[in-house]
C-alpha cells in the first residue's frame, strides 16, 4: 500500500490535535455521565434490531476531525455506542472515504 505513509503521518497530526479533550478530566466526567445515562448502544443496527449491546464509546454524529472543538463537547452530537460497533463504523467509513479516493485517481 504505497499511499500508507502519508496517511498515517496525518492521522499522528490528528492524534496529537485530539489529545487534550479527550484525556481532560473534563471530557472524563462527561463521558462517564453520559455513559451511565445512555447505557445501551445507539449505533443504527442495534437501534434497528433492538440489540442490548453496552455502551462504553462516545461517538461523534458529525465527526469534529480533531480541529472542530464545538462539535466534540456538544451533547446533541454525541451517540453512546459499543467499542466493535464504533469499529465497525468507524472502518465503513474509511472504507468509503478510501472508495471515494480511489474513484478520485481513476478519474
Ligand atoms: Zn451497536
Amino acid at each position: 500500500m504505497p499511499n500508507k505513509p502519508k496517511r498515517l503521518q496525518t492521522k499522528e497530526y490528528k492524534d496529537n490535535r485530539m489529545r487534550p479533550w479527550y484525556t481532560s478530566s473534563k471530557w472524563q466526567k462527561l463521558r462517564r455521565l453520559y455513559l451511565a445515562n445512555h447505557p445501551l448502544c445507539e449505533c443504527d443496527d442495534c437501534t434497528k434490531y433492538g440489540l442490548l449491546k453496552t455502551a462504553n464509546v462516545v461517538h461523534h454524529k458529525i465527526p469534529h476531525e480533531n480541529l472542530y472543538e464545538e462539535l466534540f463537547w456538544d451533547e446533541n452530537n454525541w451517540q453512546a455506542m459499543n467499542s466493535k460497533c464504533h469499529n465497525r463504523y468507524t472502518m465503513a467509513v474509511e472504507q468509503r472515504v478510501k472508495k471515494v479516493e480511489t474513484r478520485k485517481q481513476l478519474v
